[in-house]
């Protein structure tokens, strides 16, 4: 029997690294998950990701033929750097291709995180078979991505969009990244648990995160229902500025805080209802199908296609 096409697909957070084997079809054939502990330095973690990847490949039937990275942002793709200062603090500026293309002798393509969950939402989840889609994943922050005919879409110097920071109010609770009122600030889990704080002061020593507060608001608790519903409210004033501006045939929504797309449903509804000149209702709003996977499994998605573009011509 021939040799299956492999490839590894990795997604790497602030706090975890997930990694998998996986087929050509887009099948995980084996999986495993470390903590990043970035706090730890670079080097560690790299000694790290080579040992989970050695591990994952020794029960692997054959050699991939590349590896694909989704990372949190920014990074820079034709570097290979990582230039996140926020969430991986101690990689600011490292360069995570070159080391594993020398230890595994393969091809190593490293894209944002959003960019690589976009890919497989794209490829097998709910975006399958559009030509124009946007992703957002609404997590503890909010990163997004445009796939146009398959190909992740890139600004200048091949920079990233950030869907996340649209400025929904410009006298809104201030970002980390120097704007105030960005989408991010409004509806991430981060700003959900930081207005729920704001506003009873009672909560202000409790651990709360966006998902405890959702739990909250599904009890009928009027503060956490009041203030999941302003991060809905701005969550469909973000999404109908998307379908404005791309014209999409889908906009996948994912993020863990999309565990609640239902209580986030009805805002959308009513606001993507708005007159606009955009076709709105040829376009599709649809939750994410891939969930935690779909990083890894667009991660392994790029890692063929760059393989392709090296070996296909
Ligand atoms: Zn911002």
């Amino acid at each position: 029997m021939a040799e299956r096409r492999i490839v590894v697909g990795m997604d790497i957070g602030g706090s975890k690294i997930a990694a998998a084997v996986v087929s050509e079809q887009g099948e995980i054939l084996n999986q495993e998950s470390i903590v990043t502990e970035a706090e730890r330095g670079f080097e560690h973690g790299l000694r790290r990701i080579e040992a989970l990847l050695g591990r994952l490949l020794a029960r692997a039937p054959g050699q991939p033929v590349a590896i694909g990275i989704g990372c949190a942002g920014p990074v820079d793709p034709a570097r290979g750097t990582i230039d996140n200062p926020y969430t991986l603090p101690t990689w600011d500026g490292v360069n995570i291709v070159r080391p594993l293309r020398e230890r595994f002798g393969v091809p190593v393509a490293l894209e944002n995180d959003a960019d690589a969950a976009a890919m497989g939402e794209v490829w097998l989840g709910a975006g399958h078979g559009g030509r124009i889609v946007v992703m957002v994943t609404i997590g503890t922050g909010i990163g997004g991505a445009v796939i146009l005919d398959g190909q992740i879409y890139r600004g200048i110097d091949g920079a990233h969009p950030e869907i996340g920071h649209q400025c929904l109010d410009p006298a809104g609770p201030p970002c980390y990244c120097g704007a105030r009122g960005c989408w991010e600030s409004l509806a991430s889990g981060t700003a959900i648990a930081n207005a729920a704080r704001a506003q009873m002061p009672a909560w202000a020593g409790a651990s709360i995160d966006g998902a405890s507060v959702i739990r909250r608001a599904r009890r009928g608790d009027p503060i956490a229902v009041d203030v999941v519903d302003r991060a809905a409210q701005a969550t469909a004033r973000a999404v109908f500025n998307l379908v404005n501006l791309y014209v999409p045939e889908i906009v996948v929504l994912g993020g863990g805080v999309m565990d609640a797309y239902d209580l986030f449903e009805p805002a959308l509804r009513e606001t993507l209802a708005c007159d606009t000149m955009a076709p709105i209702a040829a376009i599709r709003v649809e939750r994410a199908a891939l969930g935690n996977d779909a990083g890894i499994v667009g991660a392994a998605r790029i890692a063929l296609d760059i393989q392709c573009a090296r070996t296909c011509m």
